[in-house]
């Protein structure tokens, strides 16, 4: 029987086996393994051919014992309401590991925006906020960039937040153009989390970054970002696949050129004639082997297949809960999605405060920060898979959850 996939389901699993590890009750668990609130909209959008077409769309979130949530709103045709829950839950687990006063959140829209104007995006992003605008807000949830979404789509979205209150909200929304409000360094914050987990697994590893074979599968926001700052730090790039493929080049890949020739999806390989497989990719020999694409791409059939020593998950929920037991048990270090993914949100928390304050950083001074709390954040979790004899995921649940269950048992809901 084949393993079950449902994101829901699998992290659910884990917030169990996490909250029962740290002592917490039935009634914990109970609470915190289901999104307190789910909002499912509809949005009609004249599209441009004068027709109507009617989109669903959802906001959900976790948590609030923290502070007001935070998340994500993707575009993507598979968005479903359990993966929009999972997604949110995970958004708590990564504020959690890295310290912010905030709950988790997450939103989608079922779309294609690959198939839109736009025209059609921005009617689509305004309806959106429209739509869930009684539930957000500054200091209660602040969407964010996700798949498919972007600073101009946060841009159209802070803007019809803001005519809608009557007032500039900038802190309504993050991930927002420089000129809105947006933080230095957002753009790249992904991607330089990810770089500053793979630094940490090197050391553990005593593998140097100089000459290290880095293949990552995805070329978006953070695969592609990661795999310029791979390629600069002297790492050798040698495998990057889009959704038509992956390209694969012992000899290492040039990463300015292919950046160049990208569109704005993360697509690039149609350009190329010797390609293979996504799922060939990942079982090319490399030192560091970055899933940075969707969901269950890691499952109990490919685990054994997979050949390099240090896995860093910069999507959400690549490695499925049987191929994190089989890639442990033969001793490969997995830095887990809601640790090595949680550099987005620790740049969209800076972003929040410079707003709240009107008071703007430097890119230096994000940069600094965010290694900061992200070196902690890996230290943390690192602790608790020696000191606990637990997976790296299952110790990146029980730092992340912990904080949550205790603001939640001080309130006195639990
Ligand atoms: N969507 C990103 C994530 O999954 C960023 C969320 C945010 O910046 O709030 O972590």
């Amino acid at each position: 029987m084949s393993e079950n996939l449902n994101v829901l389901l699998s992290t659910q699993y884990i917030i169990e086996q996490a909250l029962t590890k740290l002592g917490y009750s039935a009634a914990m668990v109970d609470l915190l393994k289901e999104p307190m609130r789910v909002l499912t909209v509809r949005i009609p959008i004249r599209m441009d051919d004068d027709t109507v077409k009617v989109f669903t769309g959802y906001r959900a979130q976790h948590n609030d014992a923290v502070g007001p949530t935070k998340g994500g709103v993707r575009f993507h045709p598979d968005v479903n309401e359990d993966e929009v829950k999972a997604l949110s839950i995970w958004m708590s687990l990564k504020c959690g590991i890295v310290d912010l006063p905030y709950g988790g959140g997450k939103g989608g829209i079922i779309c294609d925006p690959r198939q839109m104007s736009f025209r059609e995006l921005e009617r689509l992003s305004r309806g959106y906020v429209r739509a869930i605008s009684q539930l957000v807000g500054p200091s209660k949830d602040i969407p964010a960039p996700d798949v498919m979404t972007n600073s101009q789509i946060m841009a159209w979205m802070m803007d019809e937040y803001s005519r809608i209150r009557e007032f500039d909200s900038p802190g309504f929304i993050t991930g927002k153009p420089i000129v809105l409000g947006g933080s230095h360094g957002r753009e790249t914050a992904t991607a330089k989390g990810v770089t500053i987990m793979i630094d940490q697994a090197l050391k553990k590893r005593n593998i140097p970054l100089q000459g290290a074979r880095v293949v990552i599968q995805g070329f978006g926001n953070a695969g592609s970002y990661l795999a310029k700052f791979m390629h600069d730090a002297g790492a050798k790039v040698i495998g990057i696949s889009d959704v038509y493929g992956g390209l694969y080049r012992p000899e290492g890949l040039d990463i300015d050129d292919l950046l160049d020739r990208r569109d704005s999806f993360g697509t690039v390989t149609k350009l190329f004639k010797d390609t293979m497989t996504n799922k060939e990719l990942l079982e090319q020999e490399c030192d560091i082997l970055v899933p940075a694409a969707i969901e269950n791409q890691i499952t109990e059939e490919n685990a054994a297949r997979i050949r390099a020593p240090i896995i860093v998950e910069a999507a959400n929920g690549p490695t499925t809960l049987e191929a994190t037991r089989i890639l442990t048990e033969r001793g490969v270090l997995l830095v887990p999605d809601v640790l090595a993914s949680a550099g987005g949100v620790v740049v969209s928390y800076f972003e929040w405060v410079q707003n709240n304050q009107g008071y703007y950083w430097t890119e230096a001074e994000v940069h600094a920060r965010l290694q900061e709390m992200m070196e902690k954040g890996f230290e943390n979790v690192y602790n608790v898979h020696m000191t606990r004899n637990v997976d790296m995921r299952l110790a990146a649940y029980m730092v992340g959850v912990r904080k949550m269950a205790e603001a939640a048992r001080f309130r006195g809901w639990v």
